[in-house]
């Protein structure tokens, strides 16, 4: 019988309480105010970072954890790749000061193989290979113990700077890493040999980091006092691979998300990518939406709160593609409450902050689309006019820009009608508005910009008076 979520959990923790560990509740996914360097929490040690710099007193030398996580760098993977998800559990071990990589290499061994049952044969080790601007050689220490514990060698992978030497920024404490990967055989990926090389064959589920450097200007690095161990694997990995199932989607944390997905549009998982893909990018962003909001951030257009609304509105366009046009984010975040409160109780206690945040945002977003859709007739009653076979890539883009209707529903409307639009210029335009706003034209600058953009087009196509408000939103896919 396979282990389920519920199980893996507590095995995790159990484990390194039996070894002295202290168990940490979860922080916030919104980082504590002392902590600006992220937007959101994405590892298990960043709400530890205050003992790992020696600022403060930690509970106890060894600590493990569940925290929550949310990750928006890897939005574009998820649904494409077996493993990635926004929003994720890590459960980790760490010492402050205490053990280092003779223990951490060992523990995880011993959990991995007698605690969680993985084959030995089918563990392999990726270690820092060196580096020679940081003039330092492949991590001998860590091969040495990954041999002890019975890996041999052709099963230990060296890997360079960029996967394997973890730094929070171009100063701070820093050390190599070692990861541990599962080879789920050659049907997940054929050409695959070995870690390293961004398949799913090779899935790594837990990063060990031996944090025993400082790294100064100038990639210079002297020894840390203290010498820590962080690590993480991620929950839903371990489902994965210890139910036995493809992806993540799979696993018992997500079937009935997927289940909610399929019952509400008719469509089966599995059935072609477009479909299996919108059917997770809806779990997906189904758990992280929830989670924000129990965590108190509200939808909006800047920060945390764009996330979330990108991440919402998302979902909404998502279920569009599946055929879903009744209601969608309330009865998601409602079936996410009731499969993750077991462990997660808390998102009962905000329920109804969650299902009414839901209800606003879709009932925005519907009127957003309905605006935009006006004015997109009318371009298109406009080029039919002028027997254009495109409409003016410059309106495309302000629909998106400035009325925050989503490009690809431009697209989809415009084949419809046998038209088209030049992507590319599209595309164009999108990228220099990124770079506009990351060299930080002022706020009050910008909106003003955009309104005289909105007014223009409203004006150019005639729909002045449904006009409503300015609104900012990438939904490209
Ligand atoms: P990958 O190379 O697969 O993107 P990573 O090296 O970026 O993973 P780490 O930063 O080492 O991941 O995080 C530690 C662990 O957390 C990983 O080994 C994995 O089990 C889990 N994890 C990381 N990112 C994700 C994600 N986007 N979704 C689910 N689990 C994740
Ligand atoms: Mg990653
Ligand atoms: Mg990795
Ligand atoms: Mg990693």
């Amino acid at each position: 019988r396979a282990m389920r979520a519920e199980q893996i959990r507590e095995t995790f923790l159990e484990f390194f309480e039996r070894r002295g560990h202290r168990r940490l509740e979860s922080a916030s996914l919104v980082p504590s105010v002392y902590d600006p360097s992220v937007l959101l929490t994405t590892a298990g040690m960043q709400p530890l970072k205050p003992y790992f710099r020696g600022e403060e007193e930690p509970p106890a030398r060894r600590l493990t954890s569940c925290q929550r996580c949310f990750r928006t760098t890897d939005i574009d993977n998820v649904g494409r790749t077996a493993r990635h998800l926004t929003f994720f559990e890590m459960l980790g071990n760490f010492s402050i000061g205490d053990y280092f990589k003779r223990e951490a290499i060992e523990y995880a061994y011993e959990l991995s193989t007698e605690g969680f049952g993985f084959d030995p044969e089918r563990i392999w080790i990726t270690v820092f290979g060196g580096d020679p601007a940081l003039g330092l050689g492949p991590d001998e220490e860590a091969i040495e113990y990954w041999r002890g514990v019975g890996i041999p060698e052709d099963r230990i992978v060296r890997l360079g700077r960029d996967d394997n030497f973890w730094q929070a920024g171009p100063t701070g404490p820093c050390g190599p890493c070692s990861e541990l990967y599962y080879d789920r055989g050659p049907q997940y990926g054929a050409d695959s040999e070995r870690p390293g090389d961004d398949t799913d064959r090779f899935l790594e589920f837990w990063n060990l980091v031996f944090m025993q450097y400082e790294l100064h200007p100038g990639d210079r690095l002297s020894e840390l006092p203290q010498r820590n161990i962080d690590t993480g694997a991620g929950l839903e990995r371990l489902a994965a691979l210890l139910q036995g199932v493809p992806s993540v989607f799979e696993s018992d944390l997500f079937r009935p998300l997927v289940e909610l997905g399929e019952e509400l549009s008719g469509r089966r998982y599995g059935e072609d990518f477009r479909v299996t893909r919108a059917l997770r990018i809806i779990a997906d962003h189904g758990r992280g939406a929830t989670f924000l909001l129990a965590d108190g951030v509200v939808p909006s257009n800047e920060e945390r709160g764009y996330v979330l609304r990108r991440i919402m509105r998302r979902t909404v366009l998502q279920g569009r593609v599946l055929g879903i046009d009744r209601p969608l984010l309330e009865p998601l975040y409602e079936r996410v409450i009731e499969t993750m409160s077991g462990a997660w109780p808390y998102l009962r206690d905000e329920r109804s902050t969650i299902l009414r945040w839901a209800r606003t945002e879709e009932q925005n977003f519907a009127r957003t689309i309905e605006q935009g859709r006006d004015l997109l007739e009318e371009l298109i009653a406009r080029a039919k006019r002028e027997g254009a076979s495109e409409i003016d890539p410059e309106d495309a883009f302000r629909l998106h820009d400035t009325f925050g209707f989503p490009f690809e529903l431009t697209r989809e409307l415009l084949a419809e009608e046998g038209l088209s639009v030049d992507e590319q210029a599209v595309k164009r335009l999108m990228e220099r508005a990124r770079e506009v706003a990351r060299r930080g034209a002022s706020k009050a600058g910008t909106a003003a910009e955009r309104r005289e953009r909105a007014a223009e087009l409203a004006r150019a196509s005639g729909a002045a008076s449904r006009f409503v408000g300015y609104e900012r939103l990438a939904t490209d896919t």
